[in-house]
């Protein structure tokens, strides 16, 4: 059976008559290689290619359509272990929606996820900014969705949440009826997917041209349309407060600053002078509002430049900070660049350091899933060590609790950071 594929794109959240409504009983079965799915027992949420029975049916199979998985087991007897999306051209095979494989994926299920979710997130948050669905680790594989108080922006990762898009948009509508759905379609993880890049596109309601972020008391702007990812990295909230806190009266120097979530926190806590580097002019021209905004403009400046040059050059002309904060996107994009990237983080911290006065602080942060923390605290050491600097670490951080991790699942644990003082 040839199952008609829901317009992702059309925005409608009525699937009520389509034939690809997900059905238990007559799903396609892809089933694992015999020895294979002891972890898919235990709770791992992916399949890969090379652990499939890949016959020339499942080989056929739509990107993204909705399968039964089955385990053979030593017995020689079959067991219907879960059910997930499955995409034949990816080397994440199956990304698993539920252990429970009678269980059906469509609007309900999302709604129960969502719900779940909202309930996490009302334990922790006072006000409705905060990622909602973490993908694996909120049981919603291939989704990403932040939440901008009445807006939801859903960043759609794989084609089988691509299928899942019109029982997702009804499932957000019942769960918790924002005023504008976005749809952003230009993550990186695509191309694994064999899914283009896409311009946002709104899926109910309209994009503005900005919206409002508020975190750790104050009020940010943002683009959802256009800014990195969603428009905003809710991930370094907490981190932010603790070393936002540290800023009295001192100089502060915010690396990779975005939209200025950590330089704005800062000269608002105090701090006398920021500094604020980035190569992107749209997110410079976010900052410099959001200290408007916020009444720091005066404090705050911005320099347009690649951040590894700007910092050497700061050292070159003897200046010095009491706080650097050096939040970088990912260098280490996959394994195969584990070893150069890890280096990056090293130079990084070298470079930092050389501009942190003696008994000041410096935080720095990695977003690379492949960098484990102790990887990244090696390369900290080290780059201290390279830079002759010696201190201690006051803090290491994660991702704050709106971004949940798989236990199973490292991927979902990217986020460390450290905060250290300098001697
Ligand atoms: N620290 C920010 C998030 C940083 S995201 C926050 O807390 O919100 C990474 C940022 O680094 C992006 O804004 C990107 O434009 C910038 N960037 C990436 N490579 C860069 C480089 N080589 N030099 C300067 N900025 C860079």
């Amino acid at each position: 059976m040839t199952a008609i594929r829901p317009n992702p794109l059309s925005g409608s959240a009525d699937n009520s008559d389509d034939d690809s409504r997900d059905d238990p009983a007559s799903r396609a079965v892809v089933t694992l290689l015999a020895h294979h799915g002891k972890r898919l027992g235990q709770g791992y949420p992916w399949v890969y290619s090379n652990e499939l029975q890949m016959d020339a049916a499942t080989k056929r199979l739509d990107p993204g359509t909705l399968v039964t998985l089955r385990q053979a087991l030593p017995s020689g007897r079959f067991r219907d272990a879960a059910v997930a999306t499955f995409n034949p051209h990816a080397l994440v095979a199956a990304r698993v929606f539920s252990h429970d494989p009678s269980e059906r994926i469509d609007a309900a299920f999302l709604t129960k996820r969502l719900v779940a979710a909202l309930e996490l997130r009302g334990k922790f948050f006072a006000d409705p900014w905060y990622r909602l669905i973490h993908g694996e680790a909120d049981g919603v594989p291939g989704l990403v969705l932040d939440r901008y108080g009445d807006i939801a922006v859903c960043q759609i990762n794989t084609a089988g949440m691509e299928r899942l898009v019109p029982a997702l948009l009804e499932a957000i509508a019942d769960a918790f009826a924002p005023r504008a759905v976005v749809l952003r379609r230009d993550g990186s993880g695509r191309a694994l997917e064999g899914l283009s890049e896409v311009p946002a596109q709104a899926a109910m309601g309209e994009i503005p041209d900005r919206v409002q972020v508020r975190e750790n008391a104050i009020v940010y702007e943002t683009d959802i349309r256009a800014g990195q990812k969603t428009g905003w990295f809710f991930d370094q909230r907490e981190n932010r407060a603790h070393v936002a806190a540290l800023a009295d009266s001192g100089r502060v120097l915010d690396v990779f600053c975005y939209a200025g979530a950590f330089a704005v926190l800062a000269a608002k806590r105090g701090a006398r002078e920021v500094l604020a580097i980035d190569r992107s002019e749209a997110a410079l021209d976010s900052l410099a509002r959001n200290a408007a905004l916020n009444g720091v403009a005066d404090k705050c400046t911005v320099r347009r430049a690649n951040a590894f040059d700007a910092l050497a050059a700061l050292a070159e002309a003897g200046e010095r900070f009491d706080i650097v904060f050096a939040d970088p996107p990912a260098f280490v994009k996959s394994r195969k660049d584990l070893k150069p990237g890890a280096r990056g983080y090293r130079k990084l911290t070298r470079l930092a350091a050389a501009l942190v006065r003696p008994g000041g602080f410096l935080f720095v942060a990695s977003c690379s899933h492949n960098v484990d923390p102790p990887l990244f605290a090696e390369q900290v050491r080290a780059g201290l060590a390279d830079g002759g600097r010696v201190g201690r670490i006051l803090r290491a951080g994660g991702a704050a609790p709106d971004h949940p991790v798989h236990p199973g699942l490292s991927e979902t644990a990217y986020l460390k950071s450290l905060l250290l003082q300098l001697d």
